[in-house]
């Protein structure tokens, strides 16, 4: 039989052995999630569990991994069948449910290595970021700004640094958080002044495949830097990231000056964080 020949242009370079027992749970299957479980899968990731609601609509291709073909299918479906024809020996446990009614979410998550974190929406990123915290399971995630004018990766490390919401503790004291917020939070004499459109405007321009591209490859990168982190011995190439916290800016929109501008952040565990509050004490 003729050897397996999928890995062989990284294998000598990546050791993609140590990664066969790894699982990685994605948290929403849409353009972010689907293009970082596609370099996941190419970077040997054999064990996946996808976890979305929605149907692949026509409005989706020009953004998501799964073209024209799938439209009509659930994005779990879709996903599965891209992933397969990269590596057809892999395990794919599709999980068709709405994050915020799913029961079993907190048994999916302890069984897996890490969390992909790419919802659309602030409350199921912080119900994940709760039980991530309180079961001590790693997760990142990647949002790309309103507009696609840039984005930002998080990554939340259960023996080192803050959580999601420590995260938003330190935003608030930041300079370059107006422009970036949710639209919907600011006022509207805000909106005029900083972007000039409607808010109608603004949700409908949600930026290019390519802009979010950058986003979803720091997004991949940290990872496969959580899963280094837990694996006893790493693959040679993983060398670990020092910084938690990532942004990006694309373009020289506010609140950045030019193209291409990344600021990096090491976010600690912040004392009015009510969950990490509770665990230094429990730590004690
Ligand atoms: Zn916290």
């Amino acid at each position: 039989m003729k050897k397996d020949q999928t890995f062989e242009r990284i294998d000598s370079l990546f050791d993609i052995q140590l990664l066969a027992p790894v699982r990685v749970l994605f948290a929403g299957c849409g353009s972010g999630g689907g293009s970082v479980a596609l370099q996941l899968v190419m970077s040997g990731i054999r064990n996946f569990t996808l976890l979305d609601r929605d149907i692949l609509g026509a409005e989706n291709v020009i953004r998501h991994v799964c073209g024209r073909s799938f439209i009509g299918k659930k994005k779990v479906d879709a996903l599965t069948e891209i992933l397969q024809d990269r590596n057809p020996n892999i395990d794919v446990k599709k999980i068709e449910a709405d994050i915020m009614n799913f029961s079993d979410i907190e048994s999916e998550i302890c069984g897996s290595d890490v969390v992909v974190l790419a919802t659309d929406n602030e409350p199921s990123r912080y119900k994940i970021n709760e039980i991530c915290v309180k079961n001590e399971i790693p997760f990142v995630v990647g949002r790309v700004f309103t507009r696609g004018i840039g984005g930002e990766v998080f990554s939340y490390r259960p023996d080192s640094g803050g959580c999601l919401a420590c995260l938003e503790s330190f935003l608030q004291r930041t300079s370059y958080r107006e422009g970036i917020r949710e639209i919907d939070l600011v006022s509207e004499e805000e909106r005029e002044k900083i972007y000039g459109m409607e808010i109608s405007e603004i949700k409908d321009s949600p930026g290019l495949a390519v802009d979010i591209s950058f986003i979803t490859s720091f997004h991949t990168r940290f990872v496969l830097d959580a899963i280094a982190r837990r694996l006893k011995d790493r693959p040679k190439y993983l060398n670990l990231i020092d910084e938690n916290y990532l942004v990006w800016g694309n373009r020289p929109v506010h609140p950045f000056k030019k193209h291409f501008q990344l600021q990096r952040f090491n976010l600690d565990r912040q004392e009015s964080c009510a969950l990490c509050s509770e665990r230094n004490v429990a730590d004690v």
